[in-house]
């Protein structure tokens, strides 16, 4: 799936307002932003144009201030921030309305190749409604619209989809682009072999990535919480270990679909357990390994055993291509990181192209220190995931057609 958008590289913005919908949806602990990587990754977008000459607007959201101003929720740091990342002032238009008249002014007074950043989108309810009249506001100021959030491109919301109704122009940015280059690329069009590793909690959260991934890939790797389901769909015993008892079903329709389709599907072959879940989370445990029939009634499995983090390991070294979301144990505590320390090293290690959907995997390889190792990390977990169903996301559908 190519994309079929126009992008910042298809217009002239000299002396234009262009309003950018960043993603700067990042987390802050006592007003200090821990993790600029969004920030980082939009610069490309601001710094062309800047050069350009254009009066760039930037907005975005930050957390959920649910509808009303919450001064802990505010984008002031991220503006301070900004300012140091690009090398040039970026202007905080501080206004609880995000679009009233200090935000008015502030627009007015910029000359070509300023910057200001907008307050909170969500201080206002109708964002996350896709409401009329916040759109109508948000497009007022501007004469072109550039969508760089990838974080929020699942979601239709004013500052993303609405306000492309009401400006002429509406194109992606490189951020967008890169996303969907390397995710959409991955899954319609890949270099084969192409294994795709899924893990993280509950089958549920995953039946629409699963079932399209597996027409997709060669091989389909299932790990972390979820596959406990289908070890259990397969009549093995799997002790206090989480289920979706709902899901089962799922599973095993999901297992007679890869023999149909002649793809490959590996489950945990052994499995790290213990009596029972870490409190708190990175607590000492007593763990041990047992084949993946061989789990206790009162045990719990935790992360994916040592010959199964082997057996993923070889499956990425013959790959192409990879595409990982979702961790494959308990990571957040070292004694049950192993199996998914094991899987982001083999990923680290191979030529192929390697993706990560976001979200916790994404944490998980930046804090092993493998990021830079990665072809590609996406910034938006929820997003990403969507891509991977095969859904169309409407922050994307949304910019002009090239
Ligand atoms: P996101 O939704 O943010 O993209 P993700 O898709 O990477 O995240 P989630 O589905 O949120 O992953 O699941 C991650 C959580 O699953 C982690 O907190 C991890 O501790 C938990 N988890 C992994 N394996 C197990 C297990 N065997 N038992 C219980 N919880 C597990």
């Amino acid at each position: 799936m190519g994309l079929n958008k126009k992008s910042v590289d298809d217009i002239n913005v000299k002396g234009q307002k262009v309003l950018v919908r960043c993603d700067f949806n990042v987390p802050l602990k006592d007003g200090k932003i821990t993790d600029e990587n969004r920030l980082v990754a939009a610069l490309p977008t601001i710094k062309k144009l800047i050069s350009d000459g254009g009066k760039v607007i930037l907005c975005s959201h930050l957390g959920k201030p649910k509808g009303e101003p919450k001064p802990e929720l505010s984008l002031a740091p991220v503006a301070a921030r900004l300012s140091e990342l690009l090398g040039q002032e970026v202007k905080f238009a501080a206004d609880p309305e995000v679009v009233g008249p200090n935000a008015k002014a502030a627009v007015e007074a910029m000359k070509d190749g300023d910057v200001i950043l907008l307050e909170n989108t969500r201080y206002r309810a109708e964002e996350t409604k896709n409401g009329e009249a916040f759109s109508k506001e948000l497009a007022s100021l501007a004469d072109v619209f550039v969508n760089d959030a990838f974080g929020t491109a699942h979601r239709a919301h004013c500052s993303n989809v609405g306000v492309t109704a009401y400006v002429k122009t509406s194109v992606v940015g490189y951020l967008m682009q890169k996303e969907i280059d390397f995710l959409g690329n991955a899954v319609e069009n890949p270099v084969r072999p192409f294994v795709a590793i899924l893990g993280g909690a509950k089958v549920a959260d995953k039946l629409n990535v699963i079932s399209n991934l597996l027409e997709k890939c060669d091989t389909l790797i299932i790990g972390g919480g979820m596959a406990y389901t289908f070890l259990k769909a397969k009549g093995y015993e799997v002790g206090t270990s989480l289920v979706d008892d709902e899901k089962i079903d799922y599973c095993k329709e999901m297992m007679d679909k890869a023999e149909k389709l002649g793809k490959t599907m590996l489950l945990p072959v052994d499995t790290t357990i213990a009596a029972s879940f870490p409190n708190p989370i990175d607590a000492q445990i007593e763990v041990s390994v047992v084949g993946s029939d061989a789990i206790p009634a009162d045990m719990m499995g935790l992360d994916i055993g040592t010959k199964t983090a082997e057996l993923y390991a070889d499956a990425v070294k013959s790959a192409k291509t990879v595409v990982w979301n979702g961790p494959m144990g308990v990571f957040e505590n070292p004694i049950l990181a192993k199996g998914t320390i094991a899987v982001a090293k083999s990923l680290a290690e191979t030529d192929a192209t390697t993706i990560i959907g976001g979200g916790d995997s994404a944490a998980a390889v930046n804090q092993l220190g493998f990021g830079d190792k990665m072809s590609h990390i996406s910034t938006g977990g929820g997003a990403s995931l969507e891509f991977l169903e095969g859904k169309e996301l409407p922050g994307v559908a949304a910019a002009n057609d090239k």
